[in-house]
């Protein structure tokens, strides 16, 4: 939901930590997944204590420095005062008698404890421009494309450009050269759909900054460097090692598609024959990464920023390099220096 001033939220509604049984033991593993996509932890009792068990659960979300907040309800039924958590853990009571003061209180309650990101959103391409300039964005109109709309990434990107005060003008990979020709002076940023970066790169003319949306949101939903690093990887595959690719929607799969079809046939040209790929979708992400020299995530326009921090936290630990679509393709495809040079945090890394 549209939660003002917070911005777009979603309310996971889990099953519980504190079944018993197979079933129970199923859900709260189910439980436990939600916490690594999740930025706050609304713990709700209905009795007016905190108890061993909601103790438990708030250690868990301290361990993953998820904050809290405790919700004590059908305050209408107590007859004593709640009491709160021994922690600083703040605290509503309430009711949903009054459903509209319950709704009011809990959100009152979330806004001092919200992630610092959530009220100042980091800018996806509006720090790389200055108020004023033009930004060129070339969306290819494919058979992949959604009918009658563009994708999220591309929504998002002009809508960060209109906060920074740019300019965003739209066009298709066939037209860029000769949207490029009109203009009198040539835009501050190309950013392409990484698909088209062959041709997107050889119409741009080389003093024209190149980026793509996925490696915008590498740097919005993960960690730019990380990915960076990982890309090095690819220079060290040899035909038959194992890979994952993981995307972050389910979006279904046709002709050429990106992680299926074309990110293989380019890293089985660059590396000189052909990977083990395994693909995951969605929520699903392997327990046990050990089997992978490296895995390569989409943009994940689609997760929260935590969710893909998990992901790549649980990669450190078993050793195995992370990277995204677009440094993936950039790098296959011999322009990865140039597809990263508008990022000045990462002048220091050699690529
Ligand atoms: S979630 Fe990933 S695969 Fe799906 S549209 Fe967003 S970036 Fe593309």
């Amino acid at each position: 939901m549209e939660l003002l001033p917070i911005g777009p939220v979603l309310f996971i509604d889990t099953a519980g930590l504190d079944d018993l049984g197979a079933l129970g033991e199923q859900r709260m593993q189910k439980t436990r997944k939600a916490l690594e996509r999740t930025d706050i932890a609304i713990i709700v009792t209905d009795v007016p204590t905190w108890g061993e068990f909601e103790q438990r659960i708030a250690h868990e979300c301290a361990r993953r420095h998820i904050p809290i907040l405790a919700v004590f309800n059908k305050s209408d039924l107590h007859i004593t005062q709640p009491t709160p958590p021994d922690h600083d853990i703040p605290y509503v009571s309430v009711s949903t008698q009054t459903v509209d003061t319950c709704r009011h209180l809990i959100r009152d309650a979330l806004i001092p404890i919200l992630p610092e990101e959530y009220l100042q959103q980091p800018a996806i391409v509006g720090d790389l421009v200055q108020p004023g300039e033009l930004v060129v964005l070339v969306v290819p109109i494919d058979l992949e494309a959604p009918r009658g709309r563009l994708i999220l990434p591309q929504v998002q990107t002009i809508r960060d450009l209109l906060d920074h005060d740019a300019c965003a003008l739209v066009t298709k990979e066939r037209e860029l050269r000769a949207t490029l020709e009109k203009l009198r002076e040539p835009p501050a940023l190309v950013v392409t759909d990484s698909q088209a970066f062959l041709k997107v790169d050889a119409d741009t003319p080389p003093h024209i900054r190149l980026t793509s949306f996925s490696i915008l949101f590498a740097r919005l939903k993960g960690d730019l460097t990380t990915f960076a690093k990982g890309a090095e990887t690819i220079d060290q595959l040899a035909p038959g090692d194992r890979i994952l690719i993981a995307e972050a929607c389910t979006h279904h799969q046709i002709g050429d598609d990106i992680g299926r079809t074309k990110i293989p046939r380019w890293l089985s040209q660059y590396i000189g024959g052909r990977l083990q790929i395994d693909h995951v979708q969605g929520n699903d992400f392997p327990t046990n990464l050990s089997p992978y020299k490296l895995v390569i995530h989409c943009g994940s326009c689609t997760f929260n920023r935590r969710h893909l921090l998990t992901r790549i936290s649980r990669c450190d630990a078993a050793g195995v390099p992370i990277t995204n679509y677009g440094i993936t393709i950039a790098k296959s495809l011999g322009i990865l220096n140039r597809a990263l040079s508008p990022f000045p945090a990462l002048h220091h890394i050699s690529l």
